[in-house]
């Protein structure tokens, strides 16, 4: 039997995200904007899932823009709002330890000559909003803060942060990239005071290419890509009727249970790392009050990628960290004080509510092997 415990990079499409994807593809085929009924019933399915995924988050169906994944949704809105904003402010602040679409994006703007204020952890692991707020003054356009990290499943202080700075500089953007947060925990634009979200589909057993931003009414966001005026002028390009449909569909499953499977995800991240505690040389670099969907360890003097072809020969698949770096480091480890030593050594370990024991049995046995075979 095969284990895959990589769904932090992605996640099986369920069969309600399948279905609704092929109903798409083979019957309702049409082009949202043709003026025809073909083309009217492609814009119900669009409406509908758009309709869906704003109920998810409290947002309402006009604050709902489709996008090709989140990486495209972090663009828009970092380049968006600096468009519109960053004649007469300059200034970007953001943590330290985001995922490379929202990271790599403020490089390409301090680039082109604004301000990016990084915010690392302190010296416990945690992140303060006392020094996100410190970092924020009225030459500010955006604050992002991921709501869960990627890499290591900790749980950021959004809301109490955008809250706390938006009661000093009311104009100050809010953006979140809820991408590992989404249908794991609760996401909502009001406790999270965020006037942009960014999702993706393949995240949540949807598909690949698709995914959405969040824009609260009001807030303006200059389109980067120009074209038809599909999703109101701010995303061009012919809708992915097939995408979007199984996107919501996924959204439709997954909204009533995130409780529930919250609740098994503790349990089994509970009994995952009371059997990791059973191998001598392993350390959980997840702090304890991290989403329990992603646990990091550290298999301490194997390097990451030997271990991680090692469990593959088994049928065991992790990541070494961050998948969409390609095993490249993101350092984003040592800012959470883990030290270089472990950080090349670190597993990610990201199980569904579907998990079940006999799979981390495997794992744990897996792993156990690797730590006897592979040589330091
Ligand atoms: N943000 C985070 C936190 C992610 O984990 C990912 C996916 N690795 C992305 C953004 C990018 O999402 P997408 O693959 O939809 O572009």
């Amino acid at each position: 039997m095969s284990v895959y415990f990589d769904n932090a990079s992605t996640t099986k499409p369920c069969e309600e995200a399948v279905k609704a994807m092929l109903r798409a593809v083979t019957e309702n085929f049409g082009n949202p904007s043709s003026l025809h009924r073909v083309g009217l019933n492609a814009q119900l399915a669009v409406d509908e899932a758009r309709k869906i995924i704003a109920d998810s988050i409290g947002a309402d169906g006009g604050e709902i823009y489709f996008t090709s994944g989140a990486t495209e949704s972090n663009n828009l809105a970092f380049r968006g709002a600096v468009s519109a904003y960053g004649r007469r402010k300059h200034r970007i602040v953001i943590s330290a330890v985001e995922h490379h679409s929202v990271d790599e994006t403020a490089t390409a703007l301090e680039k082109q000559g604004l301000e990016v204020i990084r915010i690392s952890p302190r010296a416990d692991g945690n992140f303060y909003a006392e020094d996100f707020i410190n970092a924020c003054n009225e030459d500010t356009i955006i604050i992002s803060m991921m709501y869960v990290n990627n890499e290591t499943g900790y749980i950021m202080p959004v809301g109490e942060t955008f809250r706390a700075v938006k009661k000093i500089f009311p104009e100050i953007i809010t953006h979140c990239d809820g991408v590992q947060g989404y249908m794991k925990l609760s996401v909502n634009v009001k406790m999270l005071s965020a006037d942009m979200i960014s999702l993706s589909g393949h995240k949540v057993h949807a598909v690949k290419g698709v995914g959405v931003l969040f824009v609260k009414k009001g807030v303006r966001v200059i389109p980067q890509i120009t074209g038809g005026n599909q999703e109101k002028g701010l995303r061009s390009g012919t809708e992915s009727v097939p995408l979007i449909s199984a996107f919501s569909k996924a959204v439709e499953k997954y909204s009533p249970t995130i409780e529930k499977r919250y609740e098994k995800m503790l349990e089994s991240r509970k009994y995952l790392i009371s059997r990791l505690s059973e191998i001598d040389g392993i350390s959980v670099n997840s702090p304890e009050n991290s989403s329990p969907y992603i646990v990091n360890i550290s298999a301490v003097g194997k390097r990451s990628e030997i271990m991680l072809h090692f469990l593959e020969n088994k049928e065991v698949y992790i990541s070494s960290g961050s998948a969409c770096s390609k095993g490249k480091k993101s350092g984003v480890l040592e800012k959470f004080g883990i030290k270089p030593k472990n950080a090349d050594s670190a597993i990610r370990i990201s199980m569904t509510a579907e998990t079940e024991q006999g799979e981390i049995d495997i794992f744990i046995e897996a792993l156990r092997e690797g730590m006897e075979k592979i040589r330091s």
